[in-house]
């Protein structure tokens, strides 16, 4: 059993707190992502998760041992745990299959086992017909198979990854994700993945961890946390919603939503009951969608609408926005809404 317990976990650097009080419950088998913007601790927590580095204060179990606490840290190689980091970190003197071979050797195993076991690994990365290759003559998504190979040859309880996908270009990036994916459903092992690419999250992770200042801010499905934000920090990082000054029972309340959500009109046209008029200051043609900026009330609002709604910027329109589809939030940071 991999299932992860942090408890009160606290990491400083200097004097500044980096880590800042986690709680958090992985369960074992879980494919969760750690997400957020560069500095918010992500890199820091998965590394107090590996045994890198030990915690000020807190600790960590896994499967009910305590791994870490302030003094006592079980190293890395003791944990049942693999670790990606972005780099891929491959030795570059040796081929596919020494690299993947490389955790069972110097674990002593014996010869057939380490070539049964390269093998198969080397088959559900697709990385056989390259098996005799040296990283300089891969490509990067090549080069990220192996390090997912060399990771999984010795059957960690725990897979952890540090923005394993930032140095791919976009179409390869989305098939690593979903192969990362597939491999972790073949594998049935726990997964932590860093990533601040809030679509890596949404396509990997059952539970999406929202990180912010060493904190955790909201952790739920992709869902939970895409269609009801807790705060406007999430609402803004997940999807870029907008937030909204509102009344809500009488007291004014900040609501977030999605640019999808809010309906656009051109005016004169009539609005619908309750639209707001406002003038498009700036729009986009994206292909499949379009892009506006609308200063409506003193607000800059963001919406996203199909392509054949064609408004000029200096136009004047109607601004929707369904009652169900506002989502009230706690509170809104400050630096504006
Ligand atoms: P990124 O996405 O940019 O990698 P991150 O969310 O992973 O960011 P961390 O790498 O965990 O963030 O860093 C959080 C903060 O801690 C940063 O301000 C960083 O400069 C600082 N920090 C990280 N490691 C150290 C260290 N060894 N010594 C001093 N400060 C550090």
């Amino acid at each position: 059993m991999a299932t992860l317990e942090l408890h009160g976990l606290v990491k400083r650097f200097g004097g500044v707190t980096v880590v800042d009080g986690i709680d958090l419950t992985i369960p074992d088998g879980a494919f969760v992502c750690l997400l957020g913007p560069s500095g918010c601790g992500k890199t820091t927590l998965l590394r107090l998760i590996a045994g890198f580095v030990a915690p000020d204060a807190g600790e960590i179990a896994v499967g009910g041992k305590r791994v870490s606490a302030p003094g006592s840290v079980v190293p890395p190689e003791r944990r049942g745990m693999s670790m990606i980091f972005q780099s891929y970190a491959l030795w570059p003197h040796m081929t596919v299959e020494q690299n993947v071979g490389y955790g069972l050797r110097v674990r002593n195993l014996p010869a057939d086992e380490v070539r049964r076991r390269v093998a198969t690994i080397c088959a559900a990365t697709q990385l056989e017909p390259l098996m005799k290759r040296y990283p300089s003559e891969l490509s990067g998504g090549q080069q990220q198979r192996v390090a997912l190979a060399r990771a999984l040859v010795v059957e960690p309880q725990t897979l952890l990854l540090d923005e394993p996908l930032s140095n791919l270009d976009a179409n390869l990036r989305e098939e690593m994700r979903f192969e990362i994916r597939r491999l972790h459903d073949e594998f049935r092992y726990t997964t932590v993945y860093v990533t601040h690419d809030q679509s890596e999250a949404m396509a990997t992770a059952d539970l999406i961890v929202v990180l912010n200042a060493g904190r955790i801010e909201q952790a739920g499905t992709a869902e939970d946390i895409y269609r009801r934000p807790s705060s406007a920090f999430v609402a803004r990082f997940v999807g870029g919603a907008n937030v909204l000054p509102g009344r809500l029972a009488g007291l004014a309340t900040p609501f977030s939503i999605r640019l999808e959500d809010i309906e656009l009109v051109a005016a004169p046209g009539a609005g619908a009951a309750g639209a707001v008029r406002g003038t498009v200051v700036r729009r986009v043609f994206l292909g499949s969608s379009r892009d506006y900026v609308v200063e409506a009330d003193g607000e800059l609002v963001r919406v996203t609408t199909p392509p054949h709604v064609d408004v000029q910027p200096g136009e004047p329109v109607w601004l929707g926005f369904p009652p169900e589809r506002c989502h009230p939030i706690e509170s809104v940071p400050a630096g504006g809404s």
